[in-house]
């Protein structure tokens, strides 16, 4: 069996990144599993610019800001292997795979990190009566078509939903001659950055109907029209606002899922929320030594912050596997280490936590959907954490609130928080040092 001490599933910004922080932390063993002909994930799609503006003070294209990162990994010899897809993952971290020239295959892996990315929410998800004419496409399977394979799905564009894949397609099938006649969008708010609805539809005239969606599809062999009528705050179409709109072309931008399939078989405790694997402060997953980053733990909409959190991933790996190495060093010193009393210990699992460290909970209340991450070890938090969440709604002039059990340690004021933009907070060690026995660390949404 191959051995590597870390093996990366995907070759998408996360994984380039976690890769190359793995590496500047001292690990020399490192694969990059990609399934793709090509390292970048979907970046390689993403010719629009708008990329990298935190990392590079830059605007990049998608295709730019992964070059960056790929000639990185070609610099310091970080090996990858292309067109070849990991099936399985084991708790006690096997990776299978397979390609065409070396067919199916295993590789022992010191930690794994996990960076599959997400897949598109299909038209199965949404229940539209009609039949299943030709010319319905995920947005991102447009995007593919367009920029990359060079074909023009349809003239005449009507988006169902309003993230930021669909709002990047609405002007992209503009410039390439198309009309797009409306983005409808189910929720009373924009699934996508503002930036994006400026200048993907205010600046090319596209109208962008709030509580919309599509209630009837017409054509039997190719799409000729859909009906998109209003809804109430439930959700329920409002009879009387149909309007139809003849089309050849339905695009879908109706939500992104972690690609989690291989997670789950493994046993790796997923969060109901996020669809992405529940984390700690490492970024690492409920089975020790596999880690998580980018799109798989949880739908990010800057590949920046991608990046940044796949760093910390890389570097929480390559620190797992040193720890595993010097303790292993140990036990072969001195075999009475309380490791040997251990039971169903394979290679190195969970010898880097050993230390019994308190858990501190993050809890998501009040407007706040999820936490990334949710767990934290106190022993384990370097000078800071960042917390990155979403809100289930739109505030404005509101307050970010962290509670460290009881007493509010952080208020800040956000002119504006809506569910498409990810949000941060940095709890300091500082802050975490000052409480005895804290359990838990809430954050809340409040108006004063
Ligand atoms: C269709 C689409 C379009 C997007 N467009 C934009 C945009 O225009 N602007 C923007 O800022 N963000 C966009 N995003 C968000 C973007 O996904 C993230 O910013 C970023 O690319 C996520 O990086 P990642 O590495 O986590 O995932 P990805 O870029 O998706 O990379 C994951 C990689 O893992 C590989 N992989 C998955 N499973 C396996 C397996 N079993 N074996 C081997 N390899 C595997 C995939 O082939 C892929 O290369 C888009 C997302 C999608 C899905």
């Amino acid at each position: 069996m191959q051995k590597y001490d870390i093996v990366i599933i995907g070759g998408g910004p996360a994984g380039l990144s976690a890769g190359l922080s793995a590496k500047k932390a001292g690990i020399d063993s490192i694969l990059i599993l990609e399934r793709d002909s090509e390292l970048g994930g979907i970046l390689n799609q993403c010719i629009h610019n708008g990329f990298g503006l935190h990392t590079f003070k830059e605007e990049l294209t998608g295709p730019e800001y992964a070059s960056r990162f790929i000639e990185q990994i070609i610099d310091k010899d970080i090996e990858y292997r292309l067109d070849t897809m990991v099936l399985d993952i084991s708790p006690n971290r096997i990776v299978t795979a397979m390609n065409k020239t070396e067919g199916m295959f295993q590789i022992r892996a010191g930690a794994v990190i996990l960076a599959m990315g997400c897949r598109e929410r299909p038209r199965g998800a949404l229940n539209i009566p009609g039949y299943r004419p030709a010319g319905i496409f995920s947005a991102g399977t447009a995007q593919r078509l367009v920029n990359i394979e060079g074909y023009l799905p349809g003239k005449e564009v009507v988006i169902l939903g309003s993230g930021d894949i669909g709002l990047i397609m609405a002007r992209r099938m503009t410039l390439e001659g198309a009309k797009v006649k409306v983005v409808a969008e189910v929720m009373p708010y924009s699934g996508g950055l503002k930036r994006n609805i400026v200048q993907c539809l205010d600046d090319y005239q596209i109208p962008l109907k709030l509580s919309h969606t599509v209630v009837d599809i017409e054509g039997k062999d190719h799409i000729e029209a859909v009906t998109i009528a209003e809804v109430d705050s439930n959700r329920k179409v409002i009879q009387g606002t149909e309007k139809r709109y003849t089309c050849d072309t339905l695009l879908l931008s109706v939500g992104l899922i972690p690609e989690n399939e291989l997670s789950k078989n493994a046993g790796i405790e997923i969060s109901s929320v996020t669809n992405g694997p529940i984390v700690n402060e490492s970024l690492e997953t409920s089975i020790s030594g596999i880690f998580a980053c980018g799109n798989v733990l949880h739908v990010h909409d800057l590949v920046d912050f991608v990046s940044e959190e796949a760093g910390k991933a890389g570097e929480s790996a390559a620190l797992y596997v040193l720890k595993s190495k010097e303790t292993r060093d140990d036990v072969n010193e001195n075999l009475s280490n309380v490791i040997v009393n251990r039971t169903n210990l394979t290679d190195s699992e969970s010898l880097g936590d050993l230390r019994t460290d308190t858990i501190i909970n993050v809890k998501a209340e009040e407007g706040v959907r999820y936490t990334v991450p949710s767990k934290i070890r106190s022993l384990h938090v370097n000078k800071f954490i960042n917390l990155r969440f979403r809100v289930g709604n739109v505030y404005k002039n509101s307050f970010v609130s962290v509670y460290l059990d009881n007493e509010r340690v952080i208020h800040n004021k956000k002119r504006i928080l809506s569910p498409g933009e990810m949000e941060q907070v940095v709890v300091t060690k500082e802050m975490l040092c000052q409480k005895t026995d804290l359990k838990n660390i809430t954050l809340k949404i409040e108006s004063e």
